[in-house]
């Protein structure tokens, strides 16, 4: 049986580790923290934010998320579309300066169930960038303290890439870079 490669299907986020069991949601609470850097927030716009994503780890896959909580996207403020949408344009444009794939792979898992991801309360778009030849590449690495560095690395190529956009305002590097996308 062929294997469909679709890294979006499967995702997990980092959960507090001093409260394992806190049941909030962490698209609403890492936003909120002040550890963007640790927490792998890499920039906010009005009414969204990016946020990378650890496992599976895939070079550069990030998460853009509108910061209002639910999972019904067609629930959403206009407002919150359109900045939404310019922030994954810009996160495109991002990742393209910071690590240069030769392909993109965007969606969102609407209504949890048979559409897979496991966070359908909160409505969030999977920017996947693809290289040549990455699905053999992806079962190597596999070691979590690699993947670990490997992740901080990315950030801060994110990060410069992000701040170096018109808009940007960044503080220092263990913030998050705000735009201003109007
Ligand atoms: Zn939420």
């Amino acid at each position: 049986m062929e294997q469909v490669f679709a890294p979006w299907r499967i995702e997990w986020v980092r959960r507090d580790e001093k409260n394992p069991d806190v049941e909030s949601c962490v698209f609403c609470e890492l936003p909120e923290r002040d550890a963007d850097r640790e927490n792998l927030v890499v920039a906010r716009s009005t009414h969204a934010f990016v946020l990378l994503n650890n496992a599976p780890y895939n070079p550069g896959h990030v998460m853009v998320v509108p910061r209002v909580h639910g999972g019904a996207y067609e629930a959403l403020d206009d407002d919150v579309l359109l900045d939404h949408a310019r922030l994954k344009r810009r996160t495109i444009r991002a990742l393209d300066a910071a690590v240069e794939p030769h392909a993109y792979n965007v969606g969102m898992n609407l209504g949890g169930g048979p559409a897979g991801g496991s966070i359908a309360d909160h409505v969030h778009t999977h920017v996947v960038p693809r290289y040549e030849g990455d699905t053999n590449f992806m079962p190597v690495v596999s070691d979590t303290k690699v993947v670990v560095e490997a992740i901080r690395e990315t950030y801060d190529h994110l990060h410069e890439a992000f701040a170096a956009q018109e808009g940007a305002t960044a503080t220092d590097g263990e913030t998050a870079v705000d735009l201003d996308l109007d």
